[in-house]
């Protein structure tokens, strides 16, 4: 939460509770389930608010959007611990891709282009196994 201090963004009781769902989540959620699972604890909460939260969150980079092949819904996903997510383009599983060298992505890309980079949105898409194995 003291990340979110030192870039000047005020911390309402509400987005306290979006950015913890998210860090705890082991899922990408969408903001219906945040919000679904929020509900409970947070009665005026509405979905309004949890999109507004997110969006901001989005803006400063500490989470990312998802979009799945077929689906509309947006998913979204704590970018704390440096990971890439793979998304399944047949079925739409989204699995963590863990230990990528995201800070020297960046490094080599301020190197190679000199923009002072702000943020980075990588997503890769493919077949999970469990669809290889529908397609052998
Ligand atoms: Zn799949
Ligand atoms: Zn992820």
């Amino acid at each position: 939460m003291s990340h979110l201090k030192e870039k000047g963004i005020r911390i309402t009781e509400t987005r306290k509770a979006v950015v913890s769902y998210i860090i705890d989540s082991d899922d990408h959620p969408s903001a219906e389930m945040i919000y679904k699972d929020l509900l409970p604890n947070y009665p005026n909460m509405s979905l309004a608010t949890v999109y507004n939260n997110l969006k901001v969150l989005l803006e400063e980079g500490f989470v990312t959007e998802l979009k799945r092949a077929n689906d509309n819904t947006t998913y979204y996903d704590f970018m704390g611990h440096e990971h890439l997510n793979v998304i399944c383009e047949r079925c739409g599983k989204i699995t963590d891709f863990m230990d990528v060298e995201i800070p020297s992505l960046k490094r080599e890309a301020h190197e190679q282009t000199g923009y002072r980079i702000t943020k980075e949105l990588l997503t890769i898409y493919g077949i999970c196994p469990e669809c290889q194995a529908l397609e052998s």
